[in-house]
């Protein structure tokens, strides 16, 4: 992509109305655009990133053997009338009529549509187990929507259901929901701890919240800092492997970790000193074992082995795919912007040709460009006639990885420089080494 040619609407000013870091800099860098209280648009910038999240969440959940639908945005009230929640949900559900005056709603979650889905085609364990998943926007008309993206109003989840036939195998879904979410946020270059938490208007007993460390964080979390240090890397997980996926969990789960929901003093007070802290956490996902709590009142039932009607053992499994952008650029930044994680960038490497218009200097980008695109890298090309200043500092702020810098007197000794965003530091070798570098 070259710059000249792209919209990348960056601000020079803090806005003033940004409270955290991630907010500014998602503005700053044009990646979004508020539109209301907590409704934004994705500026291209901001749009490849979410792309990149959501593809990452989708192979993982695909790899875990869960099955990508999509429901509507817009849900019937009457579905939530059967489950009790119509009542139940209160003023964070945007309530909408249609022009028949048939009460409509703007989906916060999708329990009741998928357990519809699921009663009017599954009648038999034999088609068990099953686990659904979408990546769909939500609404809820939070109190005080702030912080960005981190708590819209509009904002895009990832939402999976698993039906199982009894609660073992049901807890065999959680399980390998916690395992998937493990390797997702991994891809991403976050460490995400799973807590456990207190379960909320969605009901149920076993549940798990993954948080962000960051002082910016919402809530309140206490846990043994061992737990950071837990890595899932590159092991081959069975996700059909019963016992596999739970010593993982129980690997992952086994030190204390809680948020104040669930926090015991008592037991805190076990872990060694030196490793008990107190800090704050962003909820990037959270996952539920409920049971028949929807099941039951909906009249979701299969017929068992034995010919008995039962209902379905569900539970529900959700990551906060906005929020993420958020969570991650809280987690990795600096003072002059954002610092993104090769999982997710936008760009895997930024060019910056410092005399545009010189003819040794232009040939050499082109050239970069190409080279990189032919090894399936799309670079973003600040062609532009700026300041070197100015170009650096916006290559700072969009924080891709790496940065190749091609000036007539670096051309003049054969070489370009190769920055790492991270370290910030930067190396002179030739073009050719520069591209098998990144690539
Ligand atoms: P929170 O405690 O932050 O209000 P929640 O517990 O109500 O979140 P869940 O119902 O567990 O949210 O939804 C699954 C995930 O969706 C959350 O873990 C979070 O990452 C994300 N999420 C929830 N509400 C918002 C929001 N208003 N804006 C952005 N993401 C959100
Ligand atoms: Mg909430
Ligand atoms: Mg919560
Ligand atoms: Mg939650």
């Amino acid at each position: 992509m070259r710059l000249s040619r792209y919209f990348l609407p960056v601000l020079k000013e803090n806005p003033a109305d940004a409270q955290i870091v991630s907010h500014r800099y998602m503005l700053r860098a044009g990646m979004i655009k508020q539109q209301a209280a907590g409704i934004y648009s994705w500026l291209p910038l901001g749009f490849r990133v979410l792309r990149r999240i959501e593809e990452i969440v989708h192979q993982e959940q695909v790899r875990a053997g869960h099955i990508p639908l999509l429901m509507p945005t817009l849900q019937p009230a009457d579905l939530w009338r059967e489950s009790g929640r119509y009542d139940d949900y209160g003023e964070e559900m945007l309530r909408i009529k249609d022009r028949h005056g048939r009460d409509m709603l703007y989906g916060p979650t999708n329990e009741e549509m998928i357990t519809d889905i699921f009663r009017s085609h599954v009648g038999s364990y034999k088609d068990l187990p099953l686990t659904l998943y979408h990546i769909q926007w939500k609404f809820r008309d939070e109190v005080r929507p702030r912080f960005g993206v981190m708590r819209g109003r509009e904002f895009l989840m990832k939402d999976g259901y698993n039906f199982d036939v009894d609660k073992e195998s049901a807890l065999h879904a959680y399980n390998r929901h916690m395992v998937s979410y493990l390797r997702t946020y991994e891809r991403m270059g976050l460490t995400a701890i799973p807590m456990r938490a207190a379960s909320g208007p969605i009901g149920g007993d076993n549940t798990h919240e993954f948080l962000v460390l960051a002082q910016t964080g919402e809530s309140e979390v206490f846990y043994d800092d061992r737990v950071t240090t837990l890595k899932l890397g590159a092991r081959d997980i069975d996700y059909d492997d019963r016992d596999q996926v739970a010593k993982v969990c129980e690997e992952f789960t086994t030190l204390y970790a809680r948020t104040d929901e669930t926090h015991d003093e008592a037991v805190f007070t076990q872990v060694p000193e030196d490793h008990r802290k107190v800090g704050r956490g962003i909820e990037v996902g959270q996952i539920f074992y409920f049971g028949t709590k929807y099941s039951e009142p909906m009249g979701a039932v299969v017929v068992n082995d034995k010919g008995e009607r039962v209902p379905v053992h569900m539970g529900s499994h959700g990551i906060g795919v906005s929020r993420l952008l958020g969570a991650i650029i809280e987690a990795s930044h600096d003072d002059k912007g954002i610092i993104w994680p090769e999982g997710v960038t936008p760009f895997p490497v930024g060019i910056v040709n410092l005399k545009q218009g010189d003819a040794a200097a232009d040939a050499a980008c082109e050239g970069l460009y190409l080279a990189l695109k032919s090894k399936g890298l799309e670079a973003l090309y600040d062609d532009r006639d700026e300041r070197a200043g100015a170009k650096f500092a916006t290559m700072d702020l969009i924080g891709l990885p790496w940065r190749i810098t091609v000036g007539p007197r670096g051309l003049a000794n054969g070489v370009v420089e190769l920055t790492s965003r991270r370290t910030g530091e930067s190396e002179e070798m030739s073009p050719e080494a520069a591209v098998a570098r990144v690539a």
